[in-house]
């Protein structure tokens, strides 16, 4: 039975959820904040204005959980993306021979706003969607089912005045929307967990020269304990560094915060090094910072596990956010979205049914890597895989072998793959037989598997040559 639904939010898991329902046959309201202006390519994509999600202008990596959900579920949107410079990048070229189910250990490279772009395109074109674009919600209307159950959400209103009405609205309004205010009003209760990473990003955009080559195994994450960082090529012959530090450490902050410090910063590091082997780069931009990168989830079901709202379902950060260094975040705004219109596809037109359904998937499927995250980041975790995660005797250094195994062991590295790419729950990945045991083996076995060095600076050398760096351009500026 084809319904009227708004979604608010035009991010990843909005247009997500709005591909997939008006595919199904609903009619579907975008409603939008941002003017979203036409953008004809990548490029001007990339240069336009997104004040409500500012994080498409920082580095983004897509997990293969996306690029599996695109293949079997947007196949149109995956090819849009490869057709204007998107590339895929297996995740097992050190793990041996090639095995069945390699085919999804693959992350797809292409800029955040170029994934936005084609996805939007993909909606744009879509029979049954409208947008409204430059106009925010302020919040739900609601009855009541007049037994004293949940309220149920009768539509929007929007801050021009109007109003939308539906047969449900589906929040998508990211990290910073105001979902617990909206529900609160109407009489609704969403408790949160928050979890803050302790990280900020800074990063700054490059060309690359024509024809780079990155070799076969390029480094793109590194963890130095103080610096995190990531560099990871995009369509369009662009590179996005990143260099996530403490907020709190100002001096650090001060440095790389500086344009040309954070250059010869990542000239200095391992892995960020490798792109300016050659030379200079062109910067596109100057350093931008982000911070606020918390862990968080909201309930929307009481302690039963009965949903507290009916015809109301948030998806994507909006639901559950984890911290961007793990790259999770679009895959799980793109699951949840998925899941949504799988419940309401199960349940036309039970506004109670669906939302429990939709709620026990995203328990199942979501909302374990909140707690993945939260763990991670206690233990300093490596977005190369191993680093600070466990060394020293004991233990740690049994679960420090496991990960320098998984770099190249092919059952292994095969699992822990699925599992970084949230392809396996934890759950399944303890469930997994062949993992366990050769988990097992290496734990038993450590010293076969040493922790390599770290390779790069200590902090404190790290801030001398960029205080040397300072002086050395300042003097060169006045000697010109
Ligand atoms: C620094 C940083 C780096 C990240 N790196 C990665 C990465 O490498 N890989 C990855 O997968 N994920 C990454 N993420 C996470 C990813 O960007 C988010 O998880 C993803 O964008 C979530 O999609 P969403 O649709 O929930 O929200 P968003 O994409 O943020 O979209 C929310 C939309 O809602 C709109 N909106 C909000 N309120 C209203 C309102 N009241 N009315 C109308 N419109 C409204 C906003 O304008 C915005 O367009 C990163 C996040 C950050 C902050």
């Amino acid at each position: 039975m084809p319904e009227q639904l708004v979604v608010v939010g035009g991010g990843v898991g909005g247009l997500s959820a709005a591909l997939a329902l008006a595919r199904a046959g609903h009619t579907v309201t975008v409603v939008e904040r941002d003017p979203l202006p036409a953008t004809a390519d990548a490029e001007e994509a990339f240069v336009a204005e997104r004040r409500g999600a500012p994080q498409v202008h920082q580095t983004h990596g897509f997990l293969a959980r996306i690029l599996v959900a695109l293949r079997e579920r947007f196949p149109d949107v995956l090819e849009g993306l490869l057709s204007v410079g998107g590339m895929t990048m297996p995740t097992t070229s050190n793990l041996g021979e090639p095995q069945p189910g390699d085919e999804d250990l693959a992350v797809l490279i292409v800029r955040r706003t170029t994934f936005e772009w084609v996805l939007r395109q993909a909606v744009l074109q879509q029979t049954g969607v409208t947008f409204r674009t430059g106009v925010g919600a302020l919040g739900p209307t609601a009855r009541g089912d007049g037994h004293g159950g949940p309220p149920i959400v009768t539509g929007v209103r929007l801050d021009d005045g109007t109003s939308l009405a539906a047969d449900a609205v589906i929040a998508s309004t990211g990290r910073r929307g105001a979902v617990p205010d909206w529900l609160a009003a109407i009489g609704v209760d969403v408790p949160e967990t928050v979890r803050e990473s302790g990280l900020m990003y800074l990063s700054r955009w490059y060309r690359l020269p024509a024809g780079f080559d990155l070799g076969l195994d390029p480094k793109l994450g590194g963890d130095l304990g103080f610096v995190k960082y990531l560099a990871v090529p995009g369509d369009g012959g662009t590179l996005s560094i990143t260099l996530a530090i403490n907020p709190e450490d100002s001096d650090l902050r001060r440095a790389l915060s500086d344009d040309d410090g954070f250059e010869e910063a990542c000239r200095i590091l391992p892995g960020p090094d490798l792109f300016f082997r050659d030379g200079p780069l062109e910067p596109v931009g100057g350093v931008r910072p982000m911070g606020g990168l918390l862990n968080r989830i909201r309930r929307f079901t009481d302690a039963d596990g009965a949903p507290t709202v009916l015809g109301f379902h948030a998806i994507g950060d909006a639901h559950t956010c984890t911290n961007p260094l793990y790259g999770r975040g679009c895959s799980l705004a793109m699951v949840q979205a998925l899941l949504l219109a799988d419940a309401f596809a199960a349940h036309p037109g039970d506004v109670a049914a669906r939302a429990a359904t939709y709620e026990a998937a995203s328990e199942r499927e979501v909302e374990p890597w909140f707690e993945v995250s939260v763990q991670m980041d206690r233990a300093g975790a490596d977005p190369a895989g191993f680093g600070g995660i466990g060394s020293g005797d004991g233990p740690g250094k049994a679960l420090a072998a496991v990960f320098v195994a998984a770099m190249t062991d092919p059952v292994l590295g095969r699992g822990f793959a699925r599992f970084w790419n949230l392809l396996a729950t934890p759950a399944e990945m303890l469930g997994d037989a062949d993992v366990m045991t050769r988990m097992a083996e290496v734990m038993a076995d450590p010293d076969a598997w040493p922790v390599p060095e770290r390779v790069g600076p200590k902090r404190s050398e790290l801030l001398a040559a960029l205080a040397a760096h300072a002086t050395q351009t300042t003097q060169e500026a006045s000697v010109a």
